[in-house]
């Protein structure tokens, strides 16, 4: 930490000379320091989503939530507890960008036309596409230092997403729960069509509404070249999708513009403790929800009860009803051996399945998970408003 004074109100504070751009805490003005010259230079496209949420409302959300999903939703208060809930704005890159991608692939005709000419079973195609986006990426150098922010962006079309970055309006629009809680919604109710980029206001502390601003660590080129691979990536995955061979593909991007955009987020933690039958195989683990701070909506959310969970009760159940017919087999009649074996069949058949779906689906996904843990000290020691 190094004392400099701000290059507007002249206050002096300390600041971390490894952080991209410098937030002055009295007069919120943020400057970038020339390490060479000792220069500072103001940076003005700086701005913030204000956060319009508490820890009350953050937890009647998920509560609400968990009852959507929960068969049995008066059980819900009674079963699942909240252990924890935080909050953070933090830093995004956002570019503004066209990209315009033209494809050319091989498409399998239709069996009919087959006939015609066995020879080719394929017809060539070409085709383009034009998207904009305001892209967002992290201005923090682990990304994987919160939970589920690694991997935010939910396309539309069916396909792996590898990349950490995501288009902001889509992103933030997703997962709202309608309910009456006091949300605080825009002024009036023609606003509530405002997306968080068009509420954002000139960078100021207050903004946050007592969330810890998160400091700027990574620089807007290496924002920029972030952008451009991943909707590289994500524009080749979307021309693969049109034809069954891709022979050609090549995306242009034209970027407009670049922000710095502090965005409030909350990551909330449960615990299901089932009070039926189910609690005999069920051992709690903290789950994680991840929100915005700007609409509450859930934008990536685990589950206490996943499939692999009552596949794996399943299992148990058939291997013990299997056990108890072959018993029965010994003792009574021989008919009760082929209902055990059948039994046995389904019962390996689920836990085999359930082990399948225990396998990690996602690199990026297996990396939050793992980094998250080493992280969450340093998170605590982050600079308050
Ligand atoms: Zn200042």
């Amino acid at each position: 930490m190094h004392e400099l004074s701000c290059p507007s109100c002249n206050a002096p504070s300390q600041y971390d000379l490894k952080d991209h751009i410098l937030m002055c805490p009295f007069c919120s003005v943020s400057f970038r320091l020339n390490m060479e010259n000792g220069k500072k230079e103001i940076y003005s496209d700086h701005y913030i989503v204000p956060n319009a949420c508490d820890t009350r409302q953050i937890k009647n959300i998920m509560y609400e939530w968990l009852k959507r999903l929960h068969h049995q939703a008066d059980s819900v208060d009674k079963e699942y507890y909240i252990t924890d809930i935080n909050g953070y704005s933090i830093p995004y890159w956002i570019i503004s960008l066209e990209a315009h991608t033209m494809w050319k692939g091989l498409v399998r005709k239709p069996k009919g036309l087959m006939e015609y000419n066995i020879a080719s079973n394929s017809i060539q195609e070409t085709g383009q596409f034009r998207r904009n986006y305001r892209w967002a990426v992290s201005a923090r150098s682990n990304i994987c230092e919160r939970w589920g922010m690694t991997l935010l962006h939910e396309p539309k079309e069916q396909l792996d997403v590898t990349w950490d970055g995501f288009p902001l309006d889509s992103t933030l629009s997703r997962g709202r729960i309608e309910m009456n809680l006091g949300v605080k919604k825009s002024k009036d109710s023609e606003n509530e069509e405002l997306s968080a980029y068009d509420v954002r206001e000139f960078f100021e502390f207050k903004y946050a509404n007592g969330l810890p601003i998160l400091t700027i660590q990574v620089s807007d080129e290496e924002a920029l070249r972030r952008t451009r691979s991943h909707v590289l990536e994500y524009h080749h995955k979307l021309a693969r999708i049109s034809v069954d061979v891709l022979i050609d593909h090549r995306t242009e991007l034209e970027i407009a513009g670049i922000q710095l955009i502090h965005l409030p987020f909350w990551h909330g933690r449960y615990i299901y403790q089932p009070r039926s039958l189910l609690k005999h195989f069920h051992t709690p683990k903290e789950k994680n929800v991840i929100l915005e701070g700007y609409s509450g909506g859930i934008l990536k959310g685990e589950l206490a009860i996943v499939k692999k969970d009552k596949l794996w009760v399943n299992a148990i159940i058939c291997a013990s009803l299997s056990l108890f017919s072959f018993i029965l087999g010994i003792l009574w009649h021989g008919a009760f051996m082929l209902i055990a074996a059948f039994l046995l069949i389904v019962a390996f058949a689920s836990g085999y399945m359930a082990m399948q779906k225990a396998a990690p689906r996602n690199r990026l996904d297996r990396t939050t998970f793992i980094q998250e843990g080493s992280t969450a000290t340093a998170a605590k020691t982050e600079k308050t408003s």
